[in-house]
């Protein structure tokens, strides 16, 4: 800070006279259409909002690297992963699903987990979740399943008995859902989560050999998550928890880190593994893929200004760099679209020429133009093919990731079942073999709490017999209990 405050000016950099004082006639008299001070400052002040994002809305981020810890160069070409201790600079991003911006940030709900790094090849953005799987595998269903989340039409009031309804009638979401009721509901803090790039993703290395890859940071923190009561207390005591203990962290030099570890499956196991290895519903069981650590990342710089650097932020997932490419994983196509198009919607068609989202590479495309346009193209030709040294892509060097597909009818069908596909197996194994019986206690009462709530009662049925019971006849019965549903409770039952 210095002593002397600038001047005050306006956005053509002019300086005014007064932020206390309007131009009026005399001390009663009207203000005058003259003061432009005035009228600029309150037509930007009206227009201080971009749209929010339609999910993920409430959330904080910070600056950082990446590091890479172990040679992965059999496995992809991408420079940014091409030498042990090198370093490449990124974003990390994370928040809450369902709440707008205001929402507490201790609510149960998945956390999303994006990053972008900004490499030599240009950015590569890596959209996840701190949960391994996902509710829904086909993009169909997602804006469905986002509406439940939400608001209800005519009351504006969220509704369990929303979510419940399209979780029971949807089955594959009972694995997400597990985890979401288990205490990772209900992260203590950003820091002290895993995050997972959740969908299955494919690396390419300089031989062109193609294997399938999952990648899951691991907070170097230790996972801490609250209990239901401790994150319903921590509304009322700060709605802004999450976002400010990694500032917090980041303000006094606790700067927090990430390993990563990846799964890595060659390309010719995917048609006989016994599940569907791109079905974000499922994980690969680590027995089957052990995880390999291939890097870490540590966050140590917070923006400086939080809307230019964090609400702006445009993470797309179709931001791939060469060796890595998207995989089969339906979901995983249907958001390469849908993720440019809401930064499109929401800051222009320019919004990568925000610094923020602004590759450290030279840009040169035939687009141009627009809202918001500021990279100068010089003299470069605006259409291709041209006779003047346009930019030309080079196919053989950038050829696009693909993978065999047998032609067929074209067909609207559920993914082909591989030999252990089932929506219940794997939060089966979650509850049984992984959560500690304190787990499994909090997970049941976190279910009976949630379904409690204004569920209707033929919901709360369906919840217990096609759901819980399916993942766990245990659990089933334990929800069952905690309901008031025992079999003595139901009509016709037992
Ligand atoms: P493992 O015993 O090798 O792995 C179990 C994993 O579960 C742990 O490594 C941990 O993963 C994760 N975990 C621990 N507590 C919880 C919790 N409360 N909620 C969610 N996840 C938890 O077994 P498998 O690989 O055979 O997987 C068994 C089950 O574990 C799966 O069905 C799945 O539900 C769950 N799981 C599996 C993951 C995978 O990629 N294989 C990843 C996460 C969960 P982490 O260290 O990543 O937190």
């Amino acid at each position: 800070m210095t002593d002397q405050p600038p001047v005050t000016t306006t956005d053509a950099g002019c300086p005014v006279a007064s932020d206390e004082h309007s131009l009026t006639v005399g001390t009663s008299g009207p203000n005058l259409l003259q003061d432009t001070y005035l009228i600029e400052k309150l037509a930007h002040f009206v227009r201080e909002r971009v749209p929010d994002r339609v999910y993920h809305v409430k959330g904080g981020g910070a600056f950082g690297h990446f590091e890479v810890t172990a040679d992965v160069t059999q496995w992809t070409k991408a420079a940014f992963l091409s030498e042990v201790g090198k370093r490449t600079p990124m974003l990390a991003r994370f928040s809450s699903v369902a709440g707008e911006e205001g929402y507490p940030d201790s609510d149960r709900d998945v956390r999303g987990f994006a990053l972008k790094f900004y490499t030599e090849e240009g950015n590569y953005d890596l959209v996840g979740n701190n949960t391994p799987v996902f509710f829904v595998r086909d993009p169909m269903k997602f804006p469905d399943f986002i509406h439940s989340q939400e608001r209800m039409p005519d009351s504006g009031l969220r509704s369990n008995n929303m979510q419940w309804d399209f979780w029971t009638l949807s089955p594959e979401s009972a694995h997400q859902v597990t985890i979401l009721m288990s205490d990772r509901g209900t992260p203590r803090t950003w820091r002290t989560m895993n995050g997972y790039g959740s969908d299955t993703y494919m690396w390419e290395n300089a031989a062109g050999e193609k294997f399938w890859v999952k990648y899951h940071f691991k907070t170097e923190q230790g996972i801490e998550n609250m209990t239901d009561a401790e994150a319903r207390a921590m509304r009322a005591e700060d709605l802004d928890c999450h976002r400010r203990d990694l500032r917090d962290a980041i303000n006094r030099r606790d700067f927090p880190a990430w390993r990563l570890e990846m799964q890595i499956m060659p390309y010719e196991e995917a048609a006989d593994y016994h599940f569907n290895p791109f079905d974000i519903t499922k994980t690969w069981p680590h027995d089957d893929y052990p995880p390999i650590t291939v890097g870490r990342f540590v966050l140590d710089r917070n923006p400086e200004n939080f809307f230019a650097q964090i609400v702006q932020a445009g993470f797309d997932v179709a931001n791939f760099v060469p060796g890595i490419g998207p995989s089969p994983d339906r979901m995983v196509l249907g958001r390469m679209f849908a993720y440019a198009d809401s930064s499109r919607y929401r800051t222009g068609p320019n919004y990568a020429q925000l610094p923020v989202n602004r590759p450290v590479t030279e840009v040169h495309n035939y687009n141009k133009d627009g809202p918001m346009c500021y990279s100068p193209i010089g003299d470069q030709p605006v259409y291709a093919p041209n006779s003047y040294s346009g930019p030309r892509g080079e196919p053989q060097r950038y050829r696009d990731p693909g993978w065999f597909v047998q032609a067929g009818d074209i067909m609207r069908a559920a993914y082909e079942a591989h030999k252990d596909d089932d929506d219940f197996v794997q939060p089966g194994t979650l509850y049984r073999d992984v959560l500690t019986p304190a787990d499994q206690d909090h997970l049941v009462d976190n279910i009976v709490g949630h379904l409690s709530q204004e569920v209707e009662p033929f919901v709360q049925e369906r919840a217990v017999d096609d759901y819980w019971t399916k993942v766990d006849p245990d659990l089933g019965a334990r929800v069952a209990r905690g309901l008031g549903l025992g079999p003595s409770a139901r009509p016709g039952r037992g």
